[in-house]
């Protein structure tokens, strides 16, 4: 029902993050069969134009955050089911031995460590023996050649630097995340960026600014909801889907139901748009 009728003349955004390639072919399959799966680039150039033949009804873009190493065994599936997919990737974490911050394993409350300013949140972290620049023995991330192999099937974007909670950071942490993270991304990996995911689906008016200001063209929020060709490209909606094979609890879960009941009529969340303390 909530397909049928919500979802019929919106653009929905759904994110992964590590999806394991076995069910990676079951999720891929089914949202193409009940969805139409579009590019991030189209739904862009069709809010920019204001050009609704660009949008098919029950239009669905598919994204992943972070670059998890693990994405690289999804490329069969995308390569062989024909879906455009955006992955988000931190510039400073893939093609290094660098860990994810919210991976590492001696923390104790990452939750905790959200509401810190970047500057408390890294001293907290240096402090339970975590550098975030630091080369460790295991890898987390994509890899370059894997970047490169799925360069032509894949739409890379950004997802920051490191992966801070940007409305916590200084003015010149944030410009740094947001617009060294793509230029990083340009230079070094020969990719075109024009989108940006939110670590956490944090963000302030002056992340937007500043992504504006870098060349970024839009940027994705995990905020409940759908699109259309009204959405400020800025704050795009986007409904999280757990990395699992069940097909029914994706189908629940990309049709914003699950979403809509978990967030109180999609009012209630505990990330999203933060005002800035002053001091951060
Ligand atoms: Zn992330």
């Amino acid at each position: 029902m909530f397909r049928e009728i919500l979802q019929r003349n919106k653009v929905s955004i759904v994110l992964f993050h590590d999806l394991n390639a076995s069910c990676a072919e079951k999720n891929f399959t089914y949202l193409k069969k009940h969805y139409n799966i579009i590019s991030l680039n189209r739904f862009i150039q069709a809010v920019e134009e204001n050009n609704p033949a660009l949008l098919p009804r029950k239009a669905l873009i598919i994204t992943f955050d972070d670059g998890h190493i693990g994405n690289y065994n999804l490329l069969p599936a995308i390569i062989r089911i024909e879906i455009p997919v955006t992955i988000f990737l931190c510039s400073d974490i893939v093609a290094t031995n660098r860990k994810f911050w919210f991976k590492y394993s001696a923390l104790t409350d990452t939750e905790q460590l959200k509401q810190l300013t970047n500057e408390e949140r890294l001293a907290a972290l240096a402090a339970e023996g975590f550098e975030q620049a630091a080369e460790t023995s295991e890898t987390e991330a994509l890899q370059m050649q894997h970047i490169e192999d799925m360069k032509p099937f894949v739409n890379f974007q950004s997802h920051t630097r490191f992966h801070p909670c940007l409305p916590f950071c200084s003015d010149d942490e944030a410009k740094s995340e947001i617009a060294g993270s793509r230029s990083m991304l340009e230079n070094r990996f020969g990719l075109s960026i024009n989108a940006i995911s939110y670590p956490n689906g944090d963000y302030s008016n002056r992340d937007i600014e500043l992504s504006r200001h870098a060349g970024y063209k839009c940027g994705i929020t995990v905020d409940y909801g759908f699109n259309d060709l009204n959405s400020n490209l800025f704050k795009l909606k986007r409904l999280s889907v757990n990395d699992t094979g069940d097909i029914n609890e994706l189908m629940v879960k990309a049709s914003g139901l699950w979403a809509f009941l978990k967030t109180r009529n999609g009012k209630k969340q505990p990330y999203g748009f933060i005002e800035r303390k002053s001091g951060c």
